[in-house]
Parts: C-alpha cells; sequence; structure tokens
C-alpha cells in the first residue's frame, strides 16, 4: 500500500510530467473512483484546467489547478498513475480514468492513466475551503519544519494507544503506514508494541531521527514494490530490498541475527526484534 515515499515519488514525476499542461479529455472507466461527486461533474471542473504545480500531503496525490482548484488522489491499496505519450487504449480491465493532456505549445501531449485492481482509490475536486478541511484535518508532514522530537513527544505523551497504532494514525502525523512505522520503531530500537505515552525522552529523540531517515531514505530509492506500487513510467522502487523488519518474520535481524517477530496489533501485523528493541 502507497505511503508517503510513495506518494511522493509519483507526486513528482507527474509534475515532471503535466505541470503547465491542460486537461484536454477526461474518461472515468468506473464511476466509483469519483465518488461522491459524480462523474459528469469531476469531468466539468477538471476539463479545460491547466496543471500549475504537483505536490503530495500525507499519502494524496495533490494537482493545484489554475483556478484555485485542486484534483485530489487517494491511491489506497492499489492505485497507480502511469504516464505515456497518446495511444488508444488496449483491452486495459483494471483502468478507472484516462486523461488526456496538452501543452499550450503543442508538444509533449501525454495521456496519464490511473489503474486500481482493489478499486478503493478515489479522486476528488475541492475548492480551496473543501482543501483546507482536509488540510486541517491530516497530522503534520514528518518531513517538515513543524515536526520536531517536541512534536512528537506530545502527540506519544497523550496517547496509551500501541506505539506502531499511533504512528499510523493520520490524523497525528501525516503520510506514515504500516511499512515505514514498523522500520522507523527498529531504527529507533523501541517496542513497537508500547504504549506510546511510556516512551521515554531519549527514545522519542531516536524516534523522531528515527522516522525521517527511512523516509528519506526511501523517497530516495524511490520508495517500496511489493506487488502493486509502480512510478509513472511503470519502474519499481527500490526500498523493498533495504527493509530490515516488516515483511521479514521469523528472518535473521540484520543487527543481532535474532529471529524477527510478528504480532498483529489492532488487525495489522507488526514486526520488531525482541532483542533490539525494548
Ligand atoms: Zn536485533
Amino acid at each position: 500500500m502507497p505511503e508517503l515515499p510513495e506518494a511522493e515519488t509519483i507526486a513528482r514525476g507527474l509534475g515532471d510530467r503535466i505541470t503547465g499542461h491542460r486537461v484536454h479529455r477526461v474518461r472515468i472507466h468506473r464511476d466509483e473512483v469519483v465518488d461522491p461527486m459524480t462523474p459528469r461533474a469531476f469531468k466539468k471542473r477538471l476539463t479545460g484546467r491547466i496543471v500549475q504545480r504537483v505536490e503530495r500531503r500525507a499519502k494524496w496525490i495533490i494537482a493545484r489547478l489554475d483556478d484555485g482548484q485542486r484534483w485530489i488522489t487517494q491511491l489506497r491499496m492499489t492505485g497507480r498513475f502511469i504516464w505515456s505519450p497518446p495511444a488508444p487504449l488496449r483491452g486495459e480491465p483494471h483502468l478507472s480514468v484516462s486523461l488526456l493532456f496538452e501543452d499550450p505549445n503543442h508538444q509533449g501531449a501525454g495521456v496519464v492513466r490511473f489503474y486500481d485492481v482493489r478499486r478503493f482509490g478515489r479522486m476528488s475536486i475541492l475548492d480551496s475551503e473543501a482543501w483546507s478541511e482536509l488540510d486541517a484535518s491530516l497530522g503534520p508532514e514528518p518531513l517538515s519544519d513543524r515536526f520536531t522530537a517536541e512534536t512528537l513527544e506530545r502527540l506519544l505523551a497523550a496517547s496509551g494507544a500501541p506505539l506502531r497504532n499511533l504512528l499510523l494514525d493520520q490524523q497525528r502525523i501525516a503520510g506514515l503506514g504500516n511499512v515505514y512505522a514498523n522500520e522507523a520503531c527498529f531504527i529507533a530500537r523501541v517496542d513497537p508494541r508500547r504504549p506510546a505515552s511510556t516512551i521515554g525522552c531519549a527514545e522519542v529523540q531516536r524516534l523522531h531521527g528515527a522516522i525521517r531517515e527511512v523516509l528519506s531514505n526511501a523517497i530516495s530509492r524511490r520508495g517500496t514494490s511489493f506487488s502493486d506500487y509502480r512510478d509513472i513510467g511503470g519502474g519499481e522502487g527500490e526500498f523493498q530490498n533495504e527493509l530490515a523488519v516488516y515483511g521479514r518474520a521469523d528472518e535473521a535481524c540484520p543487527v543481532c541475527a535474532t529471529p524477527i517477530h510478528r504480532v498483529v496489533l489492532a488487525g495489522r501485523a507488526a514486526f520488531f526484534c525482541p532483542t533490539c528493541q525494548s
């Protein structure tokens, strides 16, 4: 499931391709992708607009449009954007949306296609008020200056939930998912099952650094590809080769060789080294 580094990689790739380009035509192949908007309203508000900038917030891909609206996409489990030069559609069973872009100089036109095997991905068009509401509902960006060790300390102190669960709460910290939350706990040498409020001062410092380190490294490796995630050129990320604990139950800890434990917290697997993480 795409998390912050994968969404960032996709946003940068899309930005390189469609910034300054006009949305010439929108085709919706599965209506639920724009729910609760109607396909007709979605197409009307997006067609003809010029993309001024593509950015990321939490796990959302955000395209700012020339009339102040934002075209936003949540990839969820298996959503994937692919850019290509204009080409006719072949049989494409998982295609949800296709958008034809043209640049004002009539050069470099391209098609952006959104594929989604599991169909949980969603798109919408938001005016600035609706965007502000969504933005305000999300926690701080972990790679921003706003996210300090003091911010993290306050978040942890206020929660008795297991640390790993708190790290997944998008209203507290934006963009972390299960892969990077588990990896950050390993780097910080903290047991992900511990109640968040019991994490000590030195541990908070380590965890803050670990969250930023793992996300930055994953962005530089273009994300983690297990099965579905691809960048907009169809390429895989490389960070799956560098995971220390996530998905590695019973394999040797890269630091001490103790077998990695897997437990289920709030319905989702957590992975940790029982020797290194206390
Ligand atoms: Zn270990």
